[in-house]
């Protein structure tokens, strides 16, 4: 397995050259986020490479760009959808309802009839009134159940919201049962950003014995959904995608041999690495003379797509024109007036000390979650413009 290290693997990803070319040739007058649509088909086929018999189901939150939606249909991906939004996105782009799981835990009542009557016929579910929802709103549909992910060594958790303990997961089979569905099996999600393969491990073992519990009760389980957790290259050491992929299918196979289903849903991993967010320096300052560090204001910020920079969970990896002069330390923040609006302070980034307003700054690999979580017009700032290419 290749394990690269951090340097080797800066270069390895830098933005790539349609991208590149494609931000050279265009002025940009708002903070803009570039997708290479091509390079999410080089990973989608890296991942699927790893997956071996695994059904990809796009996690669509991750970034929903019609044209990202209408490759990943193209080359024959399934999708994991949160929302009635979400699914309308993929049918539009000529994604069947059966290539389309509604996997959010905690869905509308009207979105579940709506989905059923749409043809979606495949649901999560971690409580008893989530259950009893889709057997009124979905009757007989096909169920699995999350559960709940205790230790997470991801950067960017996702336990504790979602899921249930084994114990209530065994109790929800029956339930469902009794409620006219079909449970067919179990999800879980292992946090988002799962840098190295093997910190599935304990996440896996606990969801096998679950999953070997149910079927020593009678449940004829047949689909063990994945999640995401893929990662994405942000300066540390990660595995290429297939080597990542066919890791963690190893994991999966020593653990529960032959399962007939299996979905593994890439959102992050899917997507990071095809986009580069075009954006520009408004201010550099310092607050005193004494100042040891210089602040460095983007037109982008934590409202306007960088939300992962929350605890500074993310560290994105930025590209300037004058990469060549003398870094120094700074603390990055964005335009907006709210002092949550500061992306990197705790551990400063490195920048050109030439660094001055209006510089064009490229911020890489920024594909996911970006796009999605900008807010619409904060302070007046735009939402983050895409472009696909
Ligand atoms: C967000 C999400 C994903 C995607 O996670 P990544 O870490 O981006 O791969 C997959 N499955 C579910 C249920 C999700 O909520």
């Amino acid at each position: 397995m290749t394990v690269l290290l951090a340097d080797a693997a800066a270069s390895r990803f830098p933005v790539s050259p349609r991208l590149s070319a494609y931000v050279n040739a265009n002025a940009f007058d708002r903070p803009t986020l570039v997708i290479d649509v091509d390079r999410v088909e080089t990973q989608y086929a890296a991942l699927k490479a790893g997956l071996g018999h695994a059904d990809i189901h796009y996690a669509v939150k991750a970034n929903p760009a019609r044209e990202v939606i209408a490759r990943l249909v193209a080359l024959g991906s399934n999708f994991d959808a949160a929302s009635r939004g979400e699914i309308e996105i993929c049918l539009s782009q000529g994604a069947r309802p059966d290539q389309i799981s509604f996997g959010n835990t905690i869905k509308r009542p009207v979105d579940i009839a709506w989905a059923h009557a749409a043809g979606i016929r495949l649901f999560a579910a971690d409580a008893d009134e989530e259950l009893e929802k889709i057997a009124e709103h979905a009757p007989g549909a096909q169920v699995y159940i999350r559960l709940i992910v205790e230790i997470s060594q991801a950067d960017w958790p996702l336990t504790r919201k979602f899921g249930c303990d084994g114990d209530t997961a065994l109790r929800l089979l029956d339930y469902a049962r009794e409620l006219g569905l079909e449970p067919i099996g179990f999800s879980f999600h292992v946090g988002s950003q799962t840098r190295i393969a093997d910190m599935w491990a304990p996440s896996l073992d606990a969801l096998a014995e679950t999953w070997h519990a149910a079927r020593a009760t009678g449940h004829d389980l047949t689909l063990l959904n994945i999640g995401g957790g893929f990662p994405a290259f942000y300066g540390e050491a990660i595995e290429a995608p297939t080597d990542y992929a066919r890791a963690v299918m190893a994991l999966v196979t020593e653990r529960f041999g032959h399962v007939p289903r299996i979905m593994a849903e890439p959102g992050r991993g899917m997507v990071a690495e095809a986009g580069v967010i075009v954006t520009e320096v408004l201010l550099v300052s310092r607050k005193s003379e004494r100042d040891m560090h210089r602040w460095v204001y983007l037109s982008i910020g934590r409202f306007s797509g960088l939300a992962e920079t929350e605890g500074e969970a993310i560290r994105y990896q930025f590209e300037t024109a004058r990469d060549g002069d003398p870094m120094g330390p700074c603390i990055m923040a964005g335009p907006s007036c709210d002092s949550a609006d500061v992306l990197y302070e705790k551990r400063p980034m490195q920048l050109p000390l030439t660094l001055q307003c209006g510089d064009r700054v490229l911020i890489r690999n920024t594909g996911a979650y970006t796009s999605t979580y900008s807010s619409v017009c904060f302070n007046g700032f735009p939402p983050l413009d895409v472009v696909c290419i």
